[in-house]
This record gives structure tokens, C-alpha cells and sequence, in this order.
């Protein structure tokens, strides 16, 4: 099975779920589909350093250009923090706590307690760009997105050489 321009088009763009994505990415062993992914990913960016792994729609893990090391990169080019660090410490982030601010994003009658439940958006710090947002309850701390294996994903999934890191 090969998929089409438009198919890879709508990949980059977002517009799959992460099943169809994550199928499409991985099944069967096909180096030629990963490669082709980050190079649509690549074309949108206008940094040289080179895209190991997306992140989420405009964030992705790059292999800086001068020194090789893995950072945490919004597509505008600025940079969060080393790949492994969490880069929700290091966005711009607002959260709603009030009852106003609530209904910004809910309808008045729908919006949850915010004794029980805050709205935390991440932002990037230099374009604005929301990057994700959680509703926790407001005593929990800022959740650390999965930290992905990506040695294993190029050698497992995608079957391609593990980009050099610093
Ligand atoms: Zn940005």
C-alpha cells in the first residue's frame, strides 16, 4: 500500500488522527514514507537544522545544525530546551482559573468548577503559537508529555539510521 501527495499532505497539516498517523508512519517497514514525512515537515520550517521527530503540529525535535545536539524547536525557530527536557516549562503559559476566563472557552453553564479544574494553555514565547493545553485540577503540576523513544522508533518502525546527537 502507498499513499498519495494529498494523504502525506494532510499528515503534515494535521489533519489525521494519531492512529491513522502512527499506521501510516509505521506499518508496513517502509523507509521511504518516514523520509518523505520529514521532508514535507522540513520544507515548512525555515531553520536548517534538521527535524528528528514531530512533536506536535509546529514543534518538533531538530538536530541543531552547529552542534549537533537535540532541542525542542517551534517552527517560527525558537528555541524551548534540550529534547529531554519538559518544554512546557519553558512556553509562555496562561491559565484560566476564573469563572470569566472559563467562558471564553466553554459555554457559561458548561464551564467546569475551577476549584476542580484549571485550563492551562502553552504557548510559544516568541510567535504565539498554542503548542497544547491541559485541564487539570489546579494542584497538579505541569504534566511532561511522553518522552519518546526515538532511537527505537528509527530502528524498530521506521527502520532508518538514528539521526547524531551531540
Ligand atoms: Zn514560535
Amino acid at each position: 500500500m502507498s499513499y498519495t501527495k494529498e494523504q502525506i499532505a494532510n499528515l503534515v497539516d494535521g489533519k489525521l488522527d494519531w492512529e491513522t498517523t502512527f499506521r501510516m508512519l509505521s506499518m508496513p517497514k517502509d523507509q521511504g514514507r518516514f523520509a518523505k514525512y520529514l521532508a514535507a515537515l522540513q520544507a515548512r520550517v525555515n531553520y536548517a537544522d534538521k527535524i528528528v521527530l514531530p512533536l506536535s503540529l509546529h514543534m518538533n525535535i531538530v538536530q541543531r545544525a552547529g552542534d549537533k545536539r537535540w532541542v525542542i524547536k517551534c517552527d517560527c525557530g525558537h528555541e524551548f530546551c534540550d529534547h529531554n527536557e519538559n518544554w512546557k516549562l519553558h512556553a509562555a503559559i496562561y491559565v484560566r482559573d476564573t469563572e470569566e476566563a472559563m467562558t471564553d472557552v466553554y459555554p457559561k453553564l458548561m464551564a467546569p468548577d475551577t476549584q476542580w479544574q484549571v485550563y492551562r494553555e502553552y504557548y510559544c514565547p516568541k510567535c504565539g503559537t498554542m503548542h497544547d493545553v491541559e485541564a487539570p485540577t489546579p494542584w497538579y503540576p505541569v504534566i511532561h508529555d511522553f518522552e519518546p523513544d526515538i532511537e527505537a522508533f528509527y530502528r524498530d518502525w521506521v527502520n532508518l539510521p538514528v539521526p547524531e546527537r551531540a
